[in-house]
C-alpha cells in the first residue's frame, strides 16, 4: 500500500489580499503529493522549483500577480531531504498541469519521468495561439525531459482516464478540462477508500460548495481558466463525486 506525504511547496501571497482579505485571499499554497511506492518515491505537482525562488521574474508578470514569495525551504526538493529521502528516490513526476506554479519540480529533480496528458503537452510546446505560448515558461523544460504521454482511453466514475505506465495501479490520471487544454486531476486509492486531488479545477472549497467566495478570486479564476464554460462543468461534475475526498492545489484549508 502506497503512503502518502502532502506537501506545501510554494508561498504564494495575490496582490492585494492582505489589503482586501474579504476580496482576495492572502495566501495561497500549492498542494503536493509525496507518494512512498514500495521501491520508489512519486509527486503529483511540483509547486515551484529551486531557481524560481532564485529568481521570481522569470515566471513573468503571473508571477507578480499571485505574489511568489521566496520560500526555498518549501521546495519539494528540500521537503523530500527533510523528510530523510534522496532526491534521487524520486523517479516519477505526474503531473496535473504544466502551469508555473505546478512544474517547477521539473527543472529540480533531473531524468525523472514526467506523466502529463497528450492535450497539455501539445498546448505547451505546440501551440501557435499566443495565449498558450505566454502561458507556459518553457524556460524550465530546456534539458532532456523524459516526457510520458498519455490520451485518456479508459473511464474513471465516468471521467475520462488514463493509466500511466510503471506506476501502481491504484493511481489513476483523470480528465478535468477547463483550466488547461489537456488538465489532469489525479485519483488515488488508499486504505481509506478513493482521493482526488483536482489540481486547479477549482479554488477554493467554497466554490465546490456553491458558498460565497471572495469576488476576487472569481475574477482571478474567469483569466486564469483556459476554457471558463468547460472549466465549470467540470466542476459541476466534480460536485456529484461521492465517496472520493477531493482537494485542489491551491486551497489552505484543504491542507491537512
Ligand atoms: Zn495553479
Amino acid at each position: 500500500m502506497m503512503k502518502v506525504h502532502h506537501l506545501n511547496c510554494a508561498c504564494l501571497k495575490p496582490v492585494g489580499g492582505k489589503l482586501f482579505p474579504s476580496v482576495l485571499p492572502e495566501h495561497i499554497v500549492c498542494h503536493c503529493l509525496l507518494i512512498e511506492t514500495a521501491h520508489n518515491l512519486v509527486l503529483v505537482d511540483s509547486g515551484l522549483g529551486v531557481r524560481d525562488n532564485q529568481n521570481p521574474k522569470r515566471l513573468g508578470f503571473m508571477s507578480s500577480l499571485l505574489g511568489v514569495t521566496p520560500a526555498p525551504q518549501l521546495t519539494a526538493i528540500e521537503q523530500v531531504k527533510r523528510l530523510g529521502y534522496s532526491p534521487s528516490d524520486v523517479t516519477d513526476l505526474v503531473m496535473t498541469h504544466l502551469d508555473f506554479d505546478h512544474a517547477g519540480g521539473i527543472d529540480d529533480f533531473l531524468g525523472v519521468r514526467v506523466h502529463v496528458s497528450a492535450a497539455e503537452y501539445q498546448a505547451c510546446f505546440g501551440s501557435t495561439e499566443l495565449r498558450l505560448r505566454q502561458r507556459y515558461k518553457t524556460v524550465r523544460f530546456d534539458h532532456d525531459v523524459k516526457w510520458q504521454i498519455y490520451e485518456e482511453s479508459s473511464d474513471w466514475m465516468g471521467f475520462k482516464s488514463a493509466q500511466p505506465q510503471a506506476l501502481p495501479k491504484e493511481l489513476v490520471c483523470v480528465k478535468l478540462p477547463g483550466h488547461t487544454p489537456g488538465h489532469f486531476g489525479v485519483a488515488l486509492e488508499t486504505r481509506d477508500g478513493w482521493m482526488l486531488h483536482a489540481g486547479d479545477a477549482y479554488y477554493d472549497r467554497r466554490e465546490l460548495e456553491r458558498k460565497s467566495m471572495p469576488v476576487g478570486l472569481s475574477l482571478f479564476q474567469k483569466v486564469a481558466h483556459y476554457d471558463y464554460a468547460t472549466a465549470m462543468k467540470t466542476q459541476e461534475r466534480l460536485r456529484l463525486l461521492e465517496n472520493v475526498r477531493v482537494f485542489c492545489a491551491h486551497d489552505p484549508q484543504e491542507m491537512p
